[in-house]
């Protein structure tokens, strides 16, 4: 991993089992000088998203964004220059969901392996049970 000093979150996810996972986030500040389309103006929450868009005059857009936070919604025209940084957004989005979610699926995995494993050794898996 690079020596920078990004900020990172970390979020603590407890499986059903009771296995703990960490997921660590690392935050870039680059785009913190304006806030951008996909924070709420009115909670900060960064996950605002389009609901609707419409071709606007020139080649602005209009758009309806929503807050799933606070449930805010706004409408606005705005720039192409403004949107490409919204959809980097919403990408990155979509990017740490499926990282997630491969976390977990693996961190799963490995619980149903440690629990198959004890089972094995407690010898509460028979031959009959295939
Ligand atoms: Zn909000």
């Amino acid at each position: 991993m690079s020596q920078n000093s990004n900020q990172h979150s970390v979020r603590r996810i407890i499986l059903p089992s009771g296995r703990t996972i960490e997921v660590v986030r690392f935050h870039d500040d680059v785009e913190h000088a304006q806030p951008g389309l996909h924070v709420c103006p009115q909670c900060d929450c960064e996950l605002v998203q389009p609901v609707a868009w419409t071709e606007a005059a020139g080649e602005n857009w209009e758009l309806t964004l929503r807050c799933p936070n606070c449930m805010w919604v706004g409408e606005g025209v705005y720039h192409p220059r403004e949107l490409e940084r919204l959809e980097k957004k919403l990408d990155q989005g979509v990017d740490a969901i499926l990282r997630d979610l491969q976390r977990l699926t693996h961190a799963n995995m490995a619980d149903q392996v440690d629990r198959f494993v004890e089972a094995l050794r407690s010898d509460l898996i028979l031959p009959e049970d295939f």
